[in-house]
């Protein structure tokens, strides 16, 4: 897709979105031009799946002090070390293990790393992220990680031709989100529920999401 019509793409997002709801643009496989066209037209948070693709493209458009960049896809332990020098805050933590090491890399060079807990919210073999029903257990050691601060929960629903389908499963991630923040555990403050991809995302909405993750929408099909 040409620049313009990406930026384009951008606002038309970005007008349909309550104020409270903030836009990650979900950049995989797109170059360097089309990050930059959907910066122009608003993108603030660009989320990636993989390590090495975000730091390619942060070489490739340099620093920017108005984007921040988020970590939405599994994140292997071996590649914490540089997500933790990357990334703004990490969405996928799915297990105490990869929080243990995130929190270690992030101690050697004090930096306190907002996360998010990956909710797989279908209970599907083939995803990554934690059954609904050990999120809690998961989250009260977490909390105890002193370079982690807990923000919130993030869930990818199953996939399905009709995206109402998806709702149940947006309802019931918002229902756990509910219940963690009723908890007031020390170190968790639940402020961000990310749900919502191009099909879906006004049906999180309605469902409580504040952070979703577009790509196609705005940056058409990927190849
Ligand atoms: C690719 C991706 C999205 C966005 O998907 P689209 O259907 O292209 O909008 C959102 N979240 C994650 C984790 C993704 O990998």
């Amino acid at each position: 897709m040409s620049s313009g019509v990406i930026e384009n793409n951008v606002r038309e997002i970005l007008e349909t979105l309550p104020d409270s709801v903030t836009l990650v643009a979900a950049a995989k496989t797109r170059s360097a031009d089309e990050v930059r066209a959907a910066i122009r037209g608003g993108v603030k948070i660009l989320g990636y799946n993989y390590v090495q693709e975000a730091a390619a493209i942060k070489q490739e458009i340099g620093e920017n002090p108005a984007v921040r960049w988020h970590m939405i896809g599994h994140l292997q332990r071996n590649k914490a070390k540089q997500a933790v020098e990357l990334f703004d805050m990490i969405e996928t933590i799915d297990s105490l293990r990869l929080a243990e090491t995130v929190n270690r890399h992030c101690a050697k060079i004090d930096k306190q790393m907002p996360v998010l807990i990956e909710i797989n919210s279908g209970r599907e073999r083939n995803k990554t992220g934690v059954f609904p029903e050990a999120a809690e257990a998961l989250i009260k050691k977490v909390s105890d990680l002193s370079h982690l601060k807990l923000q919130g929960l993030m869930t990818m629903a199953p996939f399905f031709d009709d995206p109402e389908k998806a709702r149940p499963y947006f309802k019931s991630t918002r229902l756990l989100f509910d219940k963690i923040a009723a908890f007031d555990f020390v170190n968790v403050s639940m402020k961000y529920l990310s749900m919502g991809m191009s099909d879906t995302y006004q049906i999180a909405i309605e469902e409580g999401a504040n952070l979703v993750r577009i790509g196609t929408r705005m940056f058409g099909p990927r190849k």
